[in-house]
């Protein structure tokens, strides 16, 4: 399975900002973007006005990274959506928050996308009943997303989801923090997905 294994943090800077992909870590003064507040590499610092094409291929960039998907998968993604009734990017989007990684992300397991892709891939979660140890793979309306049995024994598990209590609960999931279980009660709207995402940069890109 492919992944990136590049410094984290130089993503952040190359985005200009937080994508918030190392936990608790964003959240302190170590942040990368916090101490170096400019793009990566030798040419890092130099300003440089964006052409159109730059701008668009920064926000398809900034969406993959804060998803932590590879290019070829988000192109597929893409091609779903464009497939789909509806707004392209919206329907983009959608895709997007209904991977497992990042809806075990939301529901507080993990204290960052990465963090989850790694427990499912660690086999830490049943969906419908079942072991899923795919991070990309889609969840629907309805969809039960639990714990395993021991997994539900790590107090690794209790105590993120206890400092997690506090992040606002996404409108589209339901939670049984007791049980350690939650269903997709609905797929988002766009109002309801709260990243800083100008989907129709996306779809301008790939429609050149
Ligand atoms: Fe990004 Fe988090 Fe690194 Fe800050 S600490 S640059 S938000 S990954």
């Amino acid at each position: 399975m492919a992944r990136y294994t590049d410094a984290v943090c130089r993503q952040c800077r190359r985005e200009g900002q937080k994508l918030f992909l190392k936990g608790d870590r964003c959240y302190t003064g170590k942040c990368g973007v916090t101490r170096r507040a400019y793009a990566p590499g030798m040419h890092g610092q130099s300003r440089k006005k964006p052409s159109e094409y730059g701008i668009q291929l920064r926000e398809k960039q900034k969406a993959r990274r804060f998803y932590g998907v590879l290019e070829s998968q988000f192109e597929k993604y893409f091609e779903m959506a464009n497939k789909q009734k509806g707004v392209t990017g919206e329907n983009l989007l959608r895709i997007l928050e209904s991977r497992l990684d990042n809806v075990v992300y939301r529901l507080g397991f993990a204290m960052s996308r990465r963090e989850a892709r790694q427990m499912v891939t660690h086999r830490h979660f049943n969906v419908n009943g079942r072991c899923v140890n795919i991070p990309s793979y889609l969840l629907k309306a309805g969809d039960v997303v639990e714990l395993r049995p021991n997994a539900k024994q790590k107090d690794r598990f209790k105590s993120t989801l206890e400092s997690n209590a506090s992040r606002p609960m996404p409108r589209w999931l339901e939670i049984d923090r007791d049980a350690y279980a939650a269903k997709i009660v609905n797929l988002p709207s766009r109002d309801e997905i709260d990243l800083p995402i100008e989907e129709h940069l996306i779809v301008e890109l790939y429609s050149k």
